[in-house]
């Protein structure tokens, strides 16, 4: 239980389609593959990434403009103590307590704004404004890390909105951008979770505000690395089935993640 390194993936959708999936269990994937409750899908996936690793692991469960994030959180607790294993919550924190290792869940939000996308690691609420300097502030304000995320890609920051907001930001997800840099797998499935990672050194799992404080050091000062796979969603077949499950689920008419978004 003493592991001093820690495997963060902070950008962990876990499903395309958050509606069928989590409420009713079956979504495009799901059809092919799923077994499991999301839950104890969540908890197996991250408990095998401590595994032969002698490090704990912590991921960013990560929704849109729904209360998907917290509701997940809530399932893996229930796991949980249907596992008998011990654990606290700390605000958006979840950290479960198992023989080798710690598993931590943060409650987290993608947010699409006016200047592009952004991640905000460990949210109480769902942040509303699509203003990027509002957002930005409100997440401050309620403790949540601030990261860019899909830098480059279709709906990204650009180097003149992270200048802009540079002080707000405690990472980014590309290098070159003059803010620390960290690896995320942006998985739309549970088996996509870790693909890429971020190694901390001596985080602090004791509540939310010291972990917080521990990843924005570890980040700031460069004790960290990052730790890629390639097989995210900037994947090229992962992307391909991403579309294919989002076209689908869209196409029968049912509700999604991606797309729920409010428009104002
Ligand atoms: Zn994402």
């Amino acid at each position: 239980m003493n592991n001093k390194k820690t495997h963060v993936d902070f950008h962990c959708h876990i499903s395309d389609a958050y509606d069928i999936s989590y409420r009713n269990g079956a979504h495009f994937y799901g059809f092919l593959q799923r077994t499991k409750d999301f839950g104890q899908a969540v908890l197996d996936k991250t408990l095998a990434q401590t595994q032969g690793n002698q490090a704990n692991a912590i991921a960013g469960i990560v929704n849109f403009d729904d209360d998907r994030a917290r509701g997940l959180v809530d399932k893996i607790k229930r796991e949980a103590d249907s596992r008998r294993l011990g654990y606290y919550q700390s605000g958006p924190l979840l950290v479960i307590n198992t023989i080798n290792a710690r598993l931590g869940f943060i409650a987290s939000q993608e947010l699409v704004t006016d200047r592009g996308d952004v991640l905000f690691v460990g949210v109480p609420r769902n942040i509303k404004s699509r203003k990027l300097g509002d957002a930005l502030m409100e997440a401050k304000d309620l403790g949540a890390l601030r990261l860019g995320c899909h830098i480059n890609g279709v709906r990204s920051l650009n180097s003149e909105d992270i200048k802009e907001y540079w002080a707000y930001f405690n990472g980014v997800d590309r290098t070159n951008m003059g803010l620390p840099v960290y690896a995320a797998s942006d998985s739309h499935t549970v088996q996509g979770m870790f693909k890429n990672y971020t190694l901390f050194e001596n985080l602090d799992l004791s509540g939310w505000r010291g972990l917080r404080e521990s990843i924005e050091g570890g980040l700031r000062f460069g004790n960290t690395f990052t730790i890629k796979s390639g097989k995210g969603l900037g994947d090229y077949a992962e992307m391909v089935r991403h579309l294919a499950s989002v076209g689908f689920v869209h196409g029968i008419g049912l509700p999604l993640g991606l797309m729920k978004r409010e428009t104002k």
